[in-house]
């Protein structure tokens, strides 16, 4: 472990899918003196932020920023659109999905699961957690709930413990060819700012996001976005909320101000965010995301390991989850790594810990911070006794430089 009075030189390499390297701009922005959250200039800050988010979401409804984490925004989202005992349908994709299901359960949501059944046979994990949420499932449960008694379908947009995303689109296609009420609800903690998403073309409801992943953040902000649909839907939802309750919110934020004391430099902070992807272009990011996620897959294949993600059109922006040989502890491997090289990487997560890890490739980086990451996981490999195919880090490089940003 890393003594806290040990000063390594040069930076550390936070090559976890979120928190996420944040850039010095935005932590020169948050440095600035903290204002009276009552007066004028908050004021003004607060609806920037909250018209920028709207952007950054693609959609023209209301946008509700919390003091919080991701984890917040998920119990924002069930608590207020939804009563006690209701019954939900949240698709089973990984650890992340899991999580969320645990928090209706605990809310008194009547929460049911459903994925992909099987194992891969080539690596002995989970199906549901190589691909991504299968939309004909859900229109297939929902097609059976004749008398509607589902209120809400919950699924998760970039699987952060997996690195397999998923085609919103197409749930809202299930949910419509069914005939079906429900909302949609849609988890992007870790997608939105690095991978595409639409919230008003997709026709979702209620959409988690949070600070430290995509938007290059620490962490502290977690976020709703809501449609007219949920809003209706809050008036009626008898489930107890006071903190999370979005009447309140909504009627502070029509002149950017919140009901309690918001995160005043964390807010700057997201101002400058926004500005970033502004000036870049979000089309931009999602393509710069892209490219870093296909150099890094270029270095997996090159050590000749397998990606947790199994659906070539699936794969994540901003993470890629490495499987390791069978018998390899991968949790060791990460421990190595980070002793060696003072490179952190993410862990495998319920059902994959220890079998894999994930190399999160979004917040501040560019090519080579990347190359350096992949040179730290491919000497922890080599040290470890993991046998490679061939040099990752030749490869990526290879791809990098045959394909212009
Ligand atoms: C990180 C994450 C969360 C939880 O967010 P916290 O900020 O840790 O509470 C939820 N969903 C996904 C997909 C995440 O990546």
């Amino acid at each position: 472990m890393l003594k806290l009075d040990a000063h390594p030189t040069g930076r550390h390499f936070l090559n976890i899918p979120g928190p996420s390297p944040v850039p010095d701009r935005i932590l020169r922005a948050m440095s600035l003196p903290t204002i009276d959250h009552r007066g004028p200039e908050f004021g003004a800050l607060g609806l920037q932020v909250l018209a920028g988010m709207r952007t950054v979401f693609k959609t023209r409804h209301p946008v509700v920023i919390y003091a919080a984490s991701g984890t917040g925004g998920w119990e924002a989202a069930l608590c207020n659109t939804l009563s006690p005992g209701d019954q939900v349908l949240m698709y089973a994709g990984g650890q992340f999905a899991m999580l969320w299901h645990k928090i209706a359960v605990k809310l008194g949501i009547q929460a049911e699961f459903l994925s992909l059944p099987g194992t891969d046979e080539a690596t002995g994990l989970p199906l549901a957690w190589r691909h991504g949420v299968q939309a004909a499932l859900i229109e297939e449960r929902l097609r059976a709930d004749a008398g509607h008694a589902i209120r809400a379908v919950c699924v998760v947009h970039n699987e952060t413990s997996t690195g397999v995303t998923s085609d919103i689109a197409a749930v809202r296609r299930a949910i419509d060819a069914a005939g079906h009420p429900a909302l949609l609800m849609v988890d992007t903690v870790s997608g939105l700012g690095s991978a595409d998403y639409r919230h008003d073309e997709w026709g979702v409801d209620v959409a988690v996001a949070g600070s430290q992943k995509g938007l290059m953040l620490p962490p502290g902000i977690g976020m709703n976005a809501l449609s007219p649909r949920a809003i209706e839907a809050s008036r009626s939802a008898r489930l107890p909320k006071a903190y999370w309750g979005w009447d309140e919110m909504l009627e502070m934020n029509q002149t950017g101000y919140f009901p309690s004391t918001p995160n005043t430099n964390l807010l700057y902070g997201l101002h400058e965010a926004l500005d970033m992807l502004q000036e870049e272009g979000l089309d931009a990011v999602f393509a710069r995301h892209q490219r870093w996620g296909a150099g890094v897959r270029a270095a997996v294949r090159g050590w000749g390991l397998p990606i947790q993600c199994a659906d070539e059109a699936l794969h994540s922006p901003v993470l890629t989850g490495v499987v390791l040989p069978a018998g390899v502890d991968a949790d060791a491997l990460r421990r190595l790594i980070l002793q060696r090289f003072d490179l952190s990487l993410g862990m495998g997560l319920g059902q994959l810990k220890g079998r894999m890890f994930r190399i999160g490739h979004l917040g501040d980086s560019n090519d080579l911070t990347l190359l350096a990451a992949l040179a730290g996981c491919e000497m922890g490999m080599k040290l470890a006794g993991v046998r490679l195919a061939g040099s990752g880090v030749q490869a990526a490089m290879d791809h990098f430089a045959a394909h212009a940003a």
